[in-house]
């Protein structure tokens, strides 16, 4: 545990392993923090909390470029704890896993600078200030990403954090915590407590000196927190699942859309809560998206391209899906539920195609969170529409269509918090969260930072 600015023992002894997915074997353990050490991690950050809110913003954002710096400097140890813990290829780990965090630390030191904490309207000014104590929960599938996504804001917001990593990677929260340290951040700001969800995680939502809970992973577990916080009437922020639509319009170039939806999909072995899912295709050219998409999904090999999912039970829910499509009536066209070849060890599964899927088949409702795409075939625009807002999730998107002006006026109508136009490069700065089912909140950006404020006017 580090906590109030030094590394110290759990208060039980109880542990948990760290299985690495590509050879299921023990690399590490780490302490299972109790309700007592997030007791103890909680109030070294309200300690902290007057101290570090009174930093000007130019000092936290010092500090966050130092963090930034460090980060550069340790990049190899990062990309290869990812890639122990994670399973991620070296590639992927290295310029995602690590690349991607390492620039959301650098834009909110950037953006610690350069916010307008505060402002006039009319006879009132109006002070933006951090809203207290954060508990951070975080999954296994963008370690290092989704931890810095929570803690980079609400450092340069003012606010301490304690941050309960997800079991399945606490090693890259080990290294940032020992980053964090050198760079000097004062104790407790920050602080970790590793250990289960439903013992430290769920100590962390319930307890009455946090402010306000963030939280990615699971929509189940997402429910059961947003009713814990709200009955505590505590802030709360959700960034749970996703099902969304890659649409691709007559006329759009589809051997590009094709290809770059699977390559979506399939980087990160499904893992990705904005992966587009669901392929939709006008019934002119479903036939020759699937073949498209066939001949595209050779080039995934397992073990290659492709990692392992993190661990047995994510392998065996997914292949369970697989199993589900095929009872269902879909037909599989790549991929299948049984292990890769060559790979008896490792929680691999092979990247999996279904045509002839029907919108509401479970395998086009719900998240599966492994390398399986659907391809569905719509008759119009507006059967597409309806096909693409047709699930009780709104994360992302994407629109292929034969010029901007047809793409953007589709994704205007689609319930969802981000949508890609023909392409359209990820944006680290451009806020993302969901819709509907998908989540309440904005991450990165000056709309990430935002959510860590609260506002004080004062009238004169
Ligand atoms: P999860 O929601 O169980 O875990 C996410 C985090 O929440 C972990 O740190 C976990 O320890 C913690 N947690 C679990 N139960 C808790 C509780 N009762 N109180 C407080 N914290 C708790 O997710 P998972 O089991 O790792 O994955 C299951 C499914 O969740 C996946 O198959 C996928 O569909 C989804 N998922 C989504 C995302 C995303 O980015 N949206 C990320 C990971 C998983």
């Amino acid at each position: 545990m580090y906590i109030g600015g030094r590394w110290r023992p759990a208060n039980g002894d109880r542990r948990i392993d760290v299985i690495a997915p590509t050879t299921e074997q023990v690399v590490a353990q780490v302490p299972a923090g109790s309700a007592l050490d997030v007791d103890d991690a909680v109030r070294a950050a309200r300690a902290a909390l007057p101290g570090w809110a009174a930093t000007p913003p130019a000092g936290r954002a010092a500090l966050l470029g130092k963090v930034r710096e460090l980060m550069a400097a340790r990049r190899q140890e990062i990309t290869a704890t990812i890639a122990l813990e994670l399973g991620a290829p070296p590639a992927f780990a290295a310029a995602v896993h690590t690349g991607l965090p390492i620039a959301v630390m650098g834009s909110f030191a950037a953006l610690a600078a350069e916010y307008p904490f505060e402002e006039k309207i009319g006879n009132s000014t109006v002070f933006h200030e951090p809203v207290g104590v954060v508990g951070a929960i975080t999954p296994w599938n963008y370690p290092l990403h989704q931890i810095v996504a929570k803690v980079a804001p609400a450092l340069a917001a003012g606010c301490p954090v304690v941050l309960k990593p997800a079991e399945d990677t606490p090693l890259v929260a080990q290294l940032l915590t020992e980053i964090l340290h050198e760079a000097g951040v004062p104790a407790g700001v920050f602080n970790l407590v590793t250990g289960l969800g439903p013992v430290a995680g769920q100590a962390l939502v319930e307890h009455p000196g946090v402010d306000l809970v963030s939280f990615t992973g699971s929509t189940a577990v997402g429910r059961q927190i947003g009713a814990t916080a709200g009955a505590a009437v505590k802030r709360v922020a959700l960034e749970l699942g996703g099902k969304s639509a890659n649409v691709i319009l007559p006329g759009a170039d589809l051997g590009r859309a094709v290809n770059v939806g699977l390559a979506n999909v399939f980087a990160n072995s499904g893992q990705t809560c904005s992966a587009w899912t669901r392929i939709l295709v006008d019934s002119e050219r479903y036939d020759e998206a699937v073949d498209l998409a066939v001949a595209a999904t050779a080039k995934y090999v397992p073990g290659e391209r492709v990692g392992p999912l993190v661990n047995a039970e994510q392998r065996h829910r997914v292949r369970g899906y697989i199993r589900r499509g095929v009872e269902e009536g879909a037909r599989i066209v790549a991929g299948g539920p049984e292990a890769p070849e060559g790979l008896a060890t490792g929680y691999y599964v092979r990247p999996t195609v279904f045509a002839d899927v029907r919108p509401e088949m479970t395998i086009a409702q719900e998240e599966i969170f492994g390398p399986v795409v659907v391809l569905i075939r719509y008759e119009d625009e507006e059967d597409a529409l309806r096909i693409a807002n047709g699930t009780v999730y709104g994360l992302a998107g994407a629109v292929w269509g034969p010029d901007e002006e047809t793409a953007v006026a589709f994704a205007r109508r689609m319930d969802t918090g981000q949508v890609d136009i023909n392409g359209g490069r990820f944006n680290p700065l451009a806020p993302f969260g969901g819709y509907k089912q998908s989540g309440v909140g904005r991450e990165l950006g000056a709309h990430g930072l935002a959510e860590y404020l609260q506002t004080k006017s004062l009238q004169f």
